[in-house]
Parts: structure tokens; C-alpha cells; sequence
């Protein structure tokens, strides 16, 4: 497929908003692809390039970007970013100075979506001292041959979003019509694969194999989640829970075949150089063959810490020894998802449980309390809650283990504010003392690969931490618009709230009711943010509990 098709495709797409005629459009693609072709037409559809269990990152960002633009069209990158604030909208922008330098120039080579595709690689693949520079000439002569309406896509793929809709359910869901397969099947592969790419591929040469696909060791699965509830609501549905302590650490996920081990973080970046005292914990914990699932926790004289002392250990990079001595961090285990060849993922939980406790020294793993009333599962949050723990998680005995998903079959229950982790999509500038600095950021929820806002933030931020948030976010600005700018969306902050209305100011068609900063979700990446789903869910609970029956807009 020519890139340019890619592009026609998008461009159509981006004009249909009920999602299952999306869903038709693309699945009607699907067959027509090449072997090599489907799994990246697959992730680009998402605006993904590498298979997200993949290490690799492009490492391009917005003024490398504007950078390479401004060359191919003459200009300078201030020319750029001025046609980027007019529209509000880089694609858009990057297709019109694209469109005028066309006029001028003779020819453009043509570009399939695997050049594309092995382009990316290399710009990915650049490290070192003068890799900037050769990242800016691959960017440069990706745009030197794109057509106006190439580059306005491979614009957003650099920047990961295509604001199309395809999200991964959506696409999930186009694999499963295309090939005519159970779309629970397309689910269930792409728990252990991790690469929607690879089980469309998977979907058309094999669908029996994709019942049967097994996690591979050193290519992370996404994390289970949780989403917030309550024990009594836990045990009435379920009868029997399994009450465990949810530590205030960091998730972590542990590969080990034979000597060698590696760990991964939540965002399933590997983080193996930063935690050696993990690996010299749970290296010699075991001598199976394991995919172990846990959450990393910082301690001082036998009490927790925390969160914030836990991720300086997982961002270090250099200086890990001096950084050990300051804050020991100990491996607190709760899942196993593999051993010795086999994957557990569908085992019940229990079971797991119980394999877990064979092959791992019992110090390493996290206690499970298993009860039956609410009293006794009452007593085990207030024990947590004394030792210093956030809270208690309460799982589902009889669950599978369910790659990526926020369901009600792990349930977390904390005291304190409702939080929502949400995706920092624009920022305002300060006034006064505060001109220099962002003042206020604005938020949104995720619908399906697109980022809808709920809202802006501006209070419980000191001066202090605004400064380094502008330090955090300053280059990933896209474009400005008077006081306003847009932000690639990179960042996750946790944001208190005092209530869900229902509001036609955002897109979203919500807003927050006194949103207050609570911190930055350094372990969370923008495609981990709330959903509008989950998003309408607490809006509607939140109206039961209070009695009023407004519906959902
Ligand atoms: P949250 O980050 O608030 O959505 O809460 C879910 C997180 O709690 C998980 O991703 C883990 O990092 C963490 N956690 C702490 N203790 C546990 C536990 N016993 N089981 C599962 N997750 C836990």
C-alpha cells in the first residue's frame, strides 16, 4: 500500500464519527493488506509505529519535527509554529506549507507504508551524540517526498495521535469482522502478544493458533488495572474475595529464563539498570523460568514510603549504587503470568496464587487474606491502613489474569478524595509573579484513541512545583494561541475533584467540578487515562449515591 492511500484512508476516516462504521471502513481494508504490510497498518490506524510491548521509541519531538518541516518548505521553524498557532492543528498546518512549496517543486518519490515504516525504524533506531542530528535528516527527507495530505498524517504519527478514532477497541473489533473471528479470541491474543499488528496477522493465517498464542518472556504484557469500589459491593457480588494490602509503590513486572532477568515498568519500559537490588532479590527467589507481576515499594526502618521515593529509583539511570543506599526498595509479588513455558493467564486467580507460593520464596510475596464477610475484610483495610499502605485491593478468586484491563475483577478501595488520572493536553500562561509559567492546565479523558477535555486545573499547584512543571512540559508545546498553548500530550496528572456534571463547555460533554492538581502520574502513560466510559460510569454512580437521576448526555 502506497502511504498516500494510508493517508486518503485517514483522511476519510476522519471524517466518520459513528464508531461502527469506522469500524466497517477499516475492516473492509484489512484483507486487501500484505503480509508485511497488516501489522503496520494495523498500529499506524492507531497512531502507534512499534508494537507496544517494543522497547523502541522514535524519540522525535515537536521542534525536531518543525525543524525538519521548515527545511523541506524553506523556511524557518518560527514560520512553522506561527502556521501551527493559526489553525491550532499541526497536521493541518504541516499539509498547507506542504501544499505551497508543492507549486515549486518537481517531484516527489512515492512511498509505501513499509519505506515509511523502516524510515521510522531508523529514525528510532539513532542514539548517541549526533543522533539528533541524524534523526532531523531522516524526518527532513520523510517530508522532502511526502505529498501535502502524506505529510499531514505523518505529522501526527510522529507526534501519536491520528485524531481518527481508531482506538485499540475499535481496531480490535475491525480485525474480528474482517477475518470473521470471535472478537473475545482477538482480545485473548492480544493479552499474551501485546502487538495488535502481529494478531491481525495472526487472524488471517491461523485464527485456531490464536487461542492458543502464549506470552513470550522479555516482551512485557500490559499490567492488569483496577478500577475504584467498595468491599461490601465486592462481597455481595462475588461472595468469597481476595483481600491483599495495595502498597503505595510502583508497579513492576519480572522477567526471568534461566540467569537472565529483566524488569519492566508500568509503561513497560525496561528498568532493569535501575533496580538491581529487584534482580538480586527475586534472581535467586526462584529457579523456574517466570513472569512475575508486583509492585516495588521503597522502606525505612521497616515502614513503607512513599510512591515519590520509589519512582526517583526506577527514573535513575546513573549513580544507581548512591541512589540504593538512600532509599532501599523491596519487591512485593502478587501475580505470576508464566512458568517455565506455560502462560497462567487464564488460570483462576487462586490458582495462580497457589503456584506462586510453590515457586517463590515466600518472603518476596505479597500476603493474600481470602474472606468471606465484610467485617473480616474490614478489619484487613484498617490493618493496611496502620501499617502505612494506601488502601486494600480486592480481587475476584476465580479471575483470569486480563492484560490492559480496568475492570471490576481487581477492585482498589482507599480512603480520601476521588482522583481521576487524566492526560495534560493544552496549558495557559501565568499572570503576575506567575507570567513566566504555565498557570493552568487542561485536561482530557481518552475516547477511543482521541483525547476529549474535561476540564482545567489550576489550583493546589505552589510555585515551586508550577515551575517544574513548565520544565516538564515546555518542549512539548505544539502550538499557541494568545495566552493559550497546545500540548502534545505526554504527561498524566492526578486531579482531585469534588464532582462529574454533566457540561456542553468540553468536548467530553463533562466537566470537573473543583479540580485540584494532585501530582504528576510519572508511571502512567497517556494511553493508561481515564475513559470516557469509566468517565460516564462514576457520573452515573455519583448520581445514584446522591439520589438525583439526571441521566447521561
Ligand atoms: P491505581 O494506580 O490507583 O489505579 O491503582 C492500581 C495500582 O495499585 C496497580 O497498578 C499497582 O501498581 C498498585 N498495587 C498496589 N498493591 C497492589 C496489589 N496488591 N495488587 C494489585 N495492584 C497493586
Amino acid at each position: 500500500m502506497q502511504f498516500l492511500e494510508f493517508a486518503r484512508i485517514c483522511e476519510h476516516l476522519e471524517g466518520i464519527s459513528g464508531r461502527l462504521d469506522l469500524i466497517e471502513q477499516v475492516s473492509t481494508v484489512l484483507p486487501g493488506l500484505d503480509d508485511e504490510e497488516l501489522p503496520i497498518f494495523v498500529r499506524f490506524i492507531m497512531g502507534r509505529i512499534f508494537p507496544d510491548w517494543s522497547p523502541k521509541k522514535l524519540g522525535v519531538g515537536p521542534n525536531l519535527l518543525y525543524d525538519a518541516v521548515a527545511y523541506v518548505v524553506g523556511t524557518k521553524r518560527s514560520v512553522v509554529r506561527e502556521a501551527i498557532n493559526a489553525i491550532g492543528d499541526a497536521g493541518l498546518a504541516i499539509e498547507d506549507l506542504l501544499a505551497n512549496k508543492e507549486q515549486t517543486s518537481f517531484f516527489v518519490q512515492e512511498m509505501d507504508l513499509l519505506e515509511v515504516y523502516q524510515d521510522f525504524e531508523r529514525v528510532a533506531a539513532a542514539e548517541g551524540a549526533r543522533s539528533q542530528r541524524e534523526k532531523l535528516l531522516l524526518v527532513r527527507k520523510l517530508f522532502a517526498n511526502a505529498r501535502p495530505l502524506e505529510g499531514r498524517y505523518l505529522a501526527r504519527l510522529m507526534l501519536g495521535e491520528l485524531r481518527i478514532g481508531m482506538g485499540e477497541g475499535n481496531v480490535r473489533d475491525a480485525i474480528a469482522r474482517a477475518f470473521d473471528i470471535d472478537v473475545r479470541l482477538i482480545e485473548h491474543a492480544q493479552g499474551a502478544m501485546n502487538d495488535l499488528g502481529e494478531v491481525a496477522l495472526l487472524a488471517r493465517r491461523d485464527p485456531v493458533a490464536l487461542s492458543q498464542v502464549t506470552i513470550e518472556p522479555f516482551r512485557p504484557v500490559k499490567m492488569m488495572l483496577a478500577q475504584a469500589g467498595t468491599i461490601a459491593a465486592q462481597i455481595e457480588d462475588h461472595g468469597e474475595v481476595a483481600v491483599e494490602y495495595k502498597y503505595d509503590g510502583s508497579r513492576f513486572q519480572f522477567h526471568k529464563v534461566g540467569d537472565l532477568c529483566r524488569i519492566y515498568s508500568r509503561r513497560l519500559e525496561e528498568v532493569t539498570g535501575s533496580l538491581p537490588d529487584i534482580v538480586m532479590h527475586l534472581g535467586k527467589a526462584t529457579d523456574h523460568d517466570v513472569i512475575l507481576d508486583g509492585e516495588v515499594v521503597a522502606v525505612q526502618d521497616g515502614r513503607p514510603m512513599p510512591f515519590q521515593y520509589v519512582i526517583r529509583r526506577f527514573r535513575r539511570k546513573h549513580q544507581v549504587n548512591a541512589m540504593m543506599e538512600k532509599i532501599e526498595v523491596v519487591p512485593r509479588v502478587f501475580d505470576i503470568l508464566y512458568l517455565d513455558g506455560e502462560t497462567l493467564m487464564d488460570r483462576p486467580l487462586i490458582e495462580r496464587r497457589r503456584i506462586l507460593e510453590e515457586v517463590l520464596d515466600d518472603a518476596h510475596i505479597a500476603p493474600q487474606f481470602l474472606v468471606r464477610d465484610a467485617a473480616s475484610a474490614e478489619a484487613i483495610y484498617t490493618e493496611a491502613l496502620d501499617l502505612g499502605h494506601e488502601g486494600v485491593m480486592v480481587k475476584v478468586p476465580s479471575s483470569p489474569y486480563t492484560p490492559g484491563v480496568r475492570g471490576r475483577l481487581w477492585v482498589k478501595v482507599k480512603p480520601g478524595v476521588e482522583t481521576l488520572d487524566l492526560a495534560v493536553i493544552g496549558a495557559e500562561w501565568g499572570e503576575g509573579r506567575r507570567a513566566k509559567m504555565f498557570g493552568s492546565f487542561l485536561l482530557a479523558v481518552q475516547d477511543q484513541g482521541r483525547l476529549l477535555p474535561v476540564g482545567k486545573v489550576a489550583t493546589g499547584i505552589t510555585d515551586e512545583v508550577l515551575a517544574d512543571l513548565y520544565a516538564l512540559l515546555k518542549d512539548s508545546v505544539i502550538a499557541r494561541s494568545g495566552k493559550e498553548v497546545t500540548l502534545e500530550p505526554k504527561v498524566v496528572f492526578e486531579v482531585g475533584y469534588s464532582e462529574i456534571q454533566a457540561s456542553p463547555n468540553y468536548e467530553s460533554g463533562y466537566a470537573l467540578r473543583f479540580p485540584r492538581f494532585v501530582g504528576v502520574r510519572e508511571d502512567k502513560g497517556v494511553d493508561e487515562v481515564e475513559t470516557l466510559d469509566a468517565l460516564v460510569e462514576r457520573y452515573r454512580q455519583q448520581n445514584i449515591r446522591q439520589g438525583s437521576g439526571s441521566p447521561a448526555p
